[in-house]
């Protein structure tokens, strides 16, 4: 027999690792992180960034703030790639299927990475956070692909303090 790297008791261990991936972020709008799974275990991660080579700023612009008159935010560079599409761009390269993995995404996919995942296969995907968009999610659903918001999500992922220090109670 051999491991099911799927089951549910692994998933505070992903999800950990989708948010020190998101930490890893230079944004400072929303730093998102995402972690593949496959089905025999494999991992790629990603979080939200300007593509390897360019600078790091993810915010470049100045726009006026909708929710704000007369004051100004802002605006996301188009040119950073969301955390999804890098932690797949990662498989691509290295020539590893996606087809049977789950994504742990912190925030829901929007429109665009929608689009590019819909297709490859994926048994799930999960996200954390709704997006200001869901149509990510609905196209997602639309075409086949099981999408599940987090549930059990009020825990901390990662224990506050230095767990090797001072054990971590996970009923406080
Ligand atoms: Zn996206």
């Amino acid at each position: 027999m051999s491991l099911n790297p799927h089951k549910p008791k692994f998933d505070a261990f992903y999800w950990a690792i989708v948010e020190a991936a998101a930490a890893q972020s230079v944004a400072t709008r929303h730093k998102v992180g995402a972690l593949v799974v496959t089905p025999s275990g494999m991992m790629s991660s990603g979080w939200n960034g300007k593509p390897a080579g360019m600078d790091n700023a993810c915010e470049t612009t100045l726009v006026e703030d909708e929710d704000n008159p007369g004051k100004v935010r802002w605006k996301t560079d188009p040119a950073v790639l969301h955390a999804e599409v890098n932690a797949i761009m990662k498989m691509t390269r290295e020539g590893v299927s996606t087809k049977g993995s789950i994504l742990f995404v912190s925030r829901a996919p929007c429109f665009e990475c929608a689009k590019a995942l819909h297709g490859l296969g994926l048994k799930t995907v999960y996200y954390e956070e709704d997006h200001d968009d869901m149509r990510g999610v609905d196209l997602l659903r639309d075409t086949g692909t099981n999408v599940l918001k987090r549930t059990y999500g009020t825990m901390p992922l990662l224990p506050p303090t230095d767990p090797c220090k001072e054990p971590y109670n996970l009923a406080a």
